[in-house]
């Protein structure tokens, strides 16, 4: 048999689900849930702005210095909201330094409150946190049992209201209200046909969070007062989860996946996790929940989160460069190393290059390690380089625009192509600004 003999390959659909296909998105991104805006302390979150990242220290905010320096790298990382927990009167009485030493070295970002137990202790006791954190988090599961209850979320709310500042009532399974979820078991076991435990506890959850929602605007709190999460450690619950709460109501919602585990695991389950939500519009701002390697910086969240986003085309932060996996073409590392070092430089210049040249974000390089895919790859990308692979001549042509630019070769490879990006990145969008 030869390739003429077969009979020809027809692309279009004939299975079954072939009508539903017409309807799939052309693009990951389906439009936003439509929710109200929150301003989270000069930051808008919901579906008429762009998803934002945020993350949460975890120094001891008693400790001020070391929280600002957290904050700090965790905002210059690209964090545009930063969570802090408020878990003694020692973090409270530390917040007005915290804020005052970022105020200082020009950090602006909203810094937000993490309150469990004693927030309607510490925010009263406490003026000065109140009036500078952006939000209060309050968990409906921990805000106090029985009749303590209702008077301690009520206290928390009259704060709020007083000091103009918006809350988020983030429901998480690990510290779900036993009240809700046991009047939800009673009704269910009373149900003919009773759901499983999963179900009820994800029924629990949103009742949870939309009863507390309800009840903080009987309080008076604005309806554009209030976002919701309700976060889970299971991808698949986490869907089941949001879906259930998105089509319920319109507040902008804090997506993320709890305790999410870390290194390798923990990036790729919020990544699992987030990105079906995302696509399908739901989700106004999000936070990957890393447990850090011990020693690895805490600004690799952000990173994730941000990468999440890019990979959707949902935003852009800065350059993607693309760069083959590499193969037995190329034993050497070298490759490796440049593709790596060329994504260190982009984020390193990335602060410095945002307000000079506009654009820069949707760049794209790529570092590629052989003759195979490389200078096809480079010259789909703005500048790209194709490096040779083992036994080709030791020469690496460098693709600008989608033609060839020039050929690299000797020891200096690296460096010529870094000056040679910095070059490419002042000219094309340095021209923005001069017109
Ligand atoms: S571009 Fe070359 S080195 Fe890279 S994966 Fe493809 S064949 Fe291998």
């Amino acid at each position: 048999m030869s390739f003429e003999s077969l009979p020809p390959l027809g692309l279009h659909h004939t299975g079954p689900d072939a009508a539903e296909s017409t309807t799939l998105p052309a693009r990951a991104g389906a439009p936003r849930r439509p929710t109200v805006s929150v301003n989270v302390g000069g930051v808008m979150v919901g579906s008429a702005h762009p998803i934002v990242v945020q993350s949460m220290t975890n120094t001891d905010t008693a400790n001020a210095e070391a929280t600002a320096i957290q904050v700090a790298q965790l905002a210059r990382a690209g964090s545009e909201i930063v969570r802090v927990t408020v878990n003694t009167r020692e973090a409270a009485a530390a917040l007005p330094e915290i804020v005052e030493r970022l105020r200082d070295i020009g950090v602006e970002v909203p810094i937000v409150g993490d309150f469990h137990y004693n927030g309607h202790i510490l925010l009263r006791e406490f003026p000065g946190a109140a009036r500078l954190l952006a939000k209060y988090r309050i968990n409906p599961g921990n805000v106090g049992a029985g009749q303590h209850h209702d008077a301690n979320f009520a206290t928390m709310i009259e704060v709020a209201r007083e000091y103009d500042k918006p809350v988020r009532i983030g429901v998480n399974w690990g510290s779900l209200d036993q009240q809700v979820l046991a009047r939800l078991m009673d009704e269910n076991a009373r149900a003919g046909s009773p759901k499983s435990g999963t179900d009820v506890m994800i029924d629990a959850m949103v009742v949870s969070a939309l009863e507390s929602a309800r009840y903080a605007e009987a309080l008076g709190l604005a309806h554009d007062k209030i976002l919701i999460s309700v976060k889970v450690s299971s991808a698949p619950e986490l869907w089941q989860v949001y879906r259930q709460l998105a089509a319920l109501c319109d507040y902008p919602l804090h997506l993320g996946l709890t305790e999410a585990g870390m290194g390798m695991k923990g990036i790729v389950a919020s990544s699992v996790a987030l990105a079906p939500l995302l696509t399908e519009g739901i989700g106004d701002t999000i936070r990957v929940s890393l447990t850090p390697e011990p020693g690895a910086p805490r600004k690799l969240e952000v990173e994730v989160a941000q990468q999440i986003l890019q990979s959707l085309g949902l935003r852009q932060f800065l350059p993607q460069v693309t760069s083959c996996p590499g193969c037995g073409r190329t034993t050497s590392t070298f490759f490796q190393e440049l593709a790596q070092k060329i994504q260190d430089y982009i984020r390193e210049a990335m602060p410095g290059w945002k307000g000079r040249y506009p654009g820069v974000e949707d760049m794209q390089v790529a570092v590629m390690g052989c003759i195979v895919n490389g200078p096809g790859e480079s010259k789909h990308a703005n500048i790209g380089i194709s490096l040779p692979g083992t036994g080709e001549d030791p020469r690496a042509p460098v693709y600008q625009d989608g033609r060839l630019l020039t050929t690299l070769r000797g020891p200096r490879i690296a460096e010529d192509f870094q000056a040679l990006l910095e070059k490419y990145v002042e000219e094309r969008y340095g021209q923005t600004i001069r017109g």
